[in-house]
């Protein structure tokens, strides 16, 4: 993989930049940050698409490393994921499946945020466009307060999207036409406003596309851009990544040095890091490649590695 060129002192140089790279041959453990330190870390949060998996598939290093981690005890491991498409048991399964050794309680999903949301607002009628497993999971869920799921545009208080792999006409049809009813109709063609005011909207996140072996497929940000584009529509809240609540759990169980996110987008995996203080590890197996790195204004990622077990090597 050719990330820049070497100087004549041996350390790594990328065009355009000041800053010098540390080249251990093969591929890029890059280090930027001298701050750094790994014998500090207690606590990584692995995204998942990207750092862990690709698509279906584990990232066979990576994986190796988090189970020899979690086996010996080194490491305590939190999977951050914005990808609503699955339940949060469906992840569990999904990582199981990797022989990852994993508790309930390490997944972190904006379904979670999505959940707690709707019990802070006292929402009780609720149309969400997931697949039909997510709107199962978030039923049984809310079960306890009584929260209804479906289009009912006389009652619904809250239009929520999720990362729907099963995404249909009629679903983005239904969304539109709850937003137009509640927030003014339409005098051209006689639809009526209906009494209840305009309905709140929220996503659960903001990804534009999400990585597959295929290359990008469509997330949660492009359908936003389309509701937008039609009517106006734009949400209230955007959960998940880069939103630092999602790391709550983790950050009330260890120091800030002592946690480190780990992903692959710079957008959101970083940007949670950021804006929760915390240490990002930048892995170059999914999405952010060596020529983002360089165009990348903002600060540099703690550490850079192709997969994430080189991290041990930085
Ligand atoms: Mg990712």
């Amino acid at each position: 993989m050719k990330c820049g060129r070497r100087g004549s002192d041996g350390r790594f140089f990328v065009p355009g930049r000041r800053r010098h790279f540390t080249w251990r041959g093969g591929c890029a453990i890059i280090r930027v940050m001298k701050k750094f330190d790994i014998s500090r870390k207690k606590a990584f949060v692995c995204d998942l698409d990207g750092t862990l998996f690709m698509g279906p598939n584990p990232i066979r290093p990576a994986v190796d490393f988090v189970i020899e981690s979690t086996n010996s005890g080194r490491f305590c491991f939190f999977y951050l994921t914005n990808n609503t498409s699955k339940t949060p048991a469906e992840y569990m399964k999904k990582i199981a499946g990797a022989k990852i050794p994993v508790e309930p309680d390490q997944i972190l999903t904006p379904l979670i945020t999505l959940e707690e949301y709707i019990r802070e607002e006292g929402y009780r009628s609720v149309y969400l466009v997931a697949s039909a497993a997510v709107v199962k999971h978030m039923d049984e869920r809310l079960r306890d307060v009584g929260v209804s799921f479906g289009f009912d545009p006389a009652r619904n208080e809250l239009a929520a999207l999720a990362y729907d792999k099963e995404l249909t006409y009629d679903k983005l049809q239904k969304l539109t036409t709850l937003w137009n009813m509640r927030n003014g109709g339409n005098a051209a063609t006689g639809l009526k406003t209906v009494e209840g005011g305009p309905i709140d909207f929220v996503a659960t996140h903001p990804d534009n596309c999400c990585p597959s072996e295929a290359g990008p497929i469509p997330d949660v940000g492009g359908m936003l851009k389309l509701l937008e584009t039609t009517n106006g529509m734009k949400p209230s809240h955007v959960f998940g990544k880069p939103s630092p609540s999602l790391l709550q759990p983790v950050l009330l169980q260890f120091a800030k040095d002592e946690i480190a996110v780990v992903g692959d987008r710079l957008y959101t995996d970083k940007a949670i890091a950021d804006n929760a203080g915390v240490d990002f590890v930048c892995v170059l197996s999914g999405e952010t490649t060596p020529a983002d790195l360089e165009r990348y204004e903002g600060t540099p990622p703690a550490i850079v590695v192709e997969t994430f077990d080189k991290v041990m090597e930085g």
